[in-house]
């Protein structure tokens, strides 16, 4: 089956608004140290362009989690697959992740993470599908609101390819 790739947000429009959540971030924690935790491996493009657009001290760190296998939907049971290098005491910490779906895995990793005694700690994502939502999970900077498509580029893929792309796109299949 021949698939291609249908364009939900151009690459101007994905950069301009991780710039604006950027400043937003800068003006939030004025004067603090912020920690952003990425979620691999789809947050990480996400991240480093965050990262880029904040005008304030900022550390970083990574983790894996698996929710998903090949498939497309959310098994809701999460691994750790690597785990943070530092901890989290007294930090401001924003997590980072390239989408929150079901809530499934964003809730679990904020429980977890929010045990470790951070300063605070918020969500950061660049895409949300709120219709599929089915665990309450509280989002503190989002890029985009998205429908129920599943989506790929910037960090997200289909069975491991697509993650280069500079922009949001659709598989679909002709
Ligand atoms: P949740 O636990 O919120 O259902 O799922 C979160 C994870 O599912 C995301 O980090 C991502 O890896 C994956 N995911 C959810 N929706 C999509 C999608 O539309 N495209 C891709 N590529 N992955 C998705």
């Amino acid at each position: 089956m021949a698939e291609s790739v249908r364009v939900l947000l151009t690459e101007e429009e994905v950069d301009k608004r991780i710039k604006e959540l950027g400043e937003a971030i800068s003006r939030d924690y004025q004067g603090e140290t912020v920690h952003l935790v990425c979620v691999l491996k789809g947050g990480v493009f996400f991240m480093c362009e965050l990262a880029k657009r904040i005008t304030i001290p900022v550390t970083m760190d990574f983790m894996s989690a698996s929710s998903y296998g090949s498939s497309t939907k959310s098994s809701g049971v999460v691994k750790i697959v690597k785990d943070l290098d530092e901890p989290l005491k007294d930090r401001h910490v924003i997590v980072v992740e390239d989408i929150v779906d079901s809530g499934r895995t964003l809730s679990y990793l904020l429980k977890m993470l929010g045990d470790r005694g951070p300063a605070s700690i918020k969500l950061c994502t660049l895409l949300d599908k709120p219709e599929r939502r089915v665990t309450d999970v509280k989002v503190d900077y989002t890029g985009f609101e998205i429908p129920d498509e599943f989506v790929v580029g910037y960090g997200l893929d289909y069975d491991q390819r697509y993650r280069n792309l500079p922009y949001i796109g659709v598989v679909e299949f002709n």
